[in-house]
């Protein structure tokens, strides 16, 4: 089946169990699927726009409720929708941050938040990770300390995530922020890895600002996000322009700078939106998924040789695993080598493990019911008995 010539329908998701660890959660809902197809002629939010003209403001289909929503569920005062996290990250950073300040991010770090200081003209500064893979709250007031010194003013800016992209670790966001405040240092709270998966409470956790990411926390289309501050930094975060052309003298009202305007115009917007009642009733049930999880770790880890890198008992349900004394001993024999093991997983009707890859590699069993967290299980045990190695219990 074709979208087009040369473009292949995509069925990954309808074939498969599919573990990628960044695809899992932004797996679409069917209502979201529905707003895609009826949304997604360019600026077709746009039919209901009246002044003052601005996307939040639009009251049908009800943009503006979902708006006010969205701020409630994740405790903070205002709320806008961005293309993806990392112009979340850049709105504050352009707000905050100017050329030489220091900004504050960890070991563990994703990489836009490093662009976003860049655009910005910021230096980075990364609190060190621990043994353990955890970012402490002691680690970021040595490091705040470090940069005084070394810099001569505390950063303007901390990112940090609750949950990291590299391990999944779930660190002590609240004790961190707590500690930058300390310094009045705000403090954006990446949620690209929680928002959407479970719960979050913006104020609980002392976030000036809370990050989501729709198309990979939300069961949204991409590129989709959303930007909640608290009442104090929405007027900075979220100002409005006051800038006026010389010849013709025109002025743009409440169009914030850091918007451009407006932002998610159609389908990214609405297919956000359809999937939102799910989401919200999702987070709820985050147990759940912590226990499917643990039905596909135990088994991973009655492979002998198989290791979890990420911290354990897991916390979150994407997962750095280490089969180099497992897996990897059967690539190096086999004849589809690295490939072996997603082939083997495919023919089982499992997919989003990077191909090749045999040593380390993540997964996320995020939305698997409690019967495809059993089938991924005995998939893994079967692969490994079938290639002779050794599975214990
Ligand atoms: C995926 C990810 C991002 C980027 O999210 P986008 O919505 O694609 O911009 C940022 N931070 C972390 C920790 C991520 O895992």
């Amino acid at each position: 089946m074709k979208c087009a010539s040369g473009i292949e329908a995509r069925q990954v998701d309808e074939l498969f169990i599919n573990i990628d660890p960044i695809q899992a959660g932004g797996r679409l809902t069917a209502e979201a699927m529905k707003a895609v197809i009826a949304y997604g002629d360019g600026y077709s939010v746009c039919d209901n726009c009246r002044k003052p003209n601005r996307l939040d403001y639009i009251a049908k289909p009800p943009i503006a409720e979902f708006h006010k929503d969205v701020a409630k569920w994740l405790n903070m005062d205002a709320v806008r929708t961005v293309p993806g996290a990392r112009r979340g990250f850049q709105a504050v950073a352009q707000t905050y941050v100017k050329k030489g300040d220091p900004v504050l991010l960890t070991s563990l770090s994703h990489y836009t938040e490093f662009l976003a200081i860049e655009e910005a003209g910021g230096v980075a500064r990364e609190i060190p990770a621990n043994d353990q893979k955890l970012v402490t709250p002691d680690a970021a007031a040595a490091k705040i300390e470090a940069v005084k010194k070394e810099l001569g003013k505390a950063p303007v800016l901390a990112f940090i995530d609750h949950v990291d992209y590299q391990y999944g670790n779930l660190h002590d966001f609240a004790a961190i922020a707590k500690v930058a405040h300390q310094y009045d240092i705000p403090v954006v709270y990446n949620g690209a890895y929680t928002v959407g998966i479970l719960p979050v409470d913006g104020k609980a956790l002392g976030a000036d600002f809370v990050v989501g990411s729709g198309h990979k926390s939300m069961a949204a289309p991409a590129p989709s996000g959303i930007l909640a501050v608290t009442a104090e930094r929405e007027k900075e975060v979220f100002r409005t322009t006051a800038i006026v052309g010389d010849v013709t003298n025109r002025k743009f009202g409440i169009k914030e700078p850091e918007m451009i305007g407006c932002t998610l115009m159609g389908a990214t917007l609405i297919g956000m939106m359809a999937s939102f009642p799910h989401v919200r009733q999702r987070t709820k049930h985050f147990d759940r998924e912590l226990a499917n999880h643990a039905v596909v770790m135990d088994a991973l880890l009655s492979i002998e040789g198989t290791k979890c890198l990420s911290e354990y008992p897991r916390k979150h349900t994407m997962t750095r695993v280490d089969t180099t004394a497992s897996f990897d001993r059967i690539a190096e024999s086999h004849k589809k080598r690295g490939y072996f093991l997603q082939s083997a997983l495919e023919e089982r009707g499992v997919t989003g493990v990077i191909p090749g890859a045999t040593k380390v590699w993540k997964f996320n069993t995020y939305g698997t019911t409690h019967k495809q967290a059993l089938h991924l299980a005995k998939a893994f045990v079967e692969i490994a008995r079938e290639n002779g190695l050794a599975v214990k219990g």
